[in-house]
């Protein structure tokens, strides 16, 4: 198992944990892009957006309740934060582990690209 976010999850590389249940696991980002930067990673390797399917459709909705959750803990909900997903080489995704970044505690820029 060469995948970072996989060792992640199982506890052998070790990460600052935000939040987790059952599909879900979210951590601080190691290189932060705002005040607060946390990564909504799944517990189950699924390369990327691009890997979807069908049988994802639950764990996807998952992802999304947790960023809310965490938002909420981190106290950000009002104020507000943005949600990213990169996928593939041109989307700039790094790790081949799907996540969503959540990124607020802070006005963010207003460029997508
Ligand atoms: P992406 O470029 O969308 O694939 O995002 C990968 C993210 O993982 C980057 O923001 C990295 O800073 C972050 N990252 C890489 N290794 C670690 C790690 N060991 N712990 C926490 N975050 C990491
Ligand atoms: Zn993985």
């Amino acid at each position: 198992m060469s995948c970072i976010f996989c060792k992640i999850v199982s506890g052998d590389i070790p990460s600052k944990k935000i939040y987790e249940d059952e599909n879900i696991l979210v951590i601080e980002d190691i290189n932060p892009q705002a005040l607060i930067h946390v990564l909504i990673i799944t517990k189950e390797h699924i390369k990327s957006a691009n890997h979807l399917t069908k049988e994802n459709i639950d764990v996807i909705g998952k992802m999304f309740l947790a960023a809310k959750v965490v938002a909420k803990q981190m106290n950000i909900d009002e104020s507000g934060y943005r949600l990213i997903n990169n996928c593939g080489t041109d989307g700039g995704q790094s790790v081949n582990h799907l996540h969503i970044h959540l990124l607020g505690g802070e006005k963010l820029g207003e460029n997508l690209r």
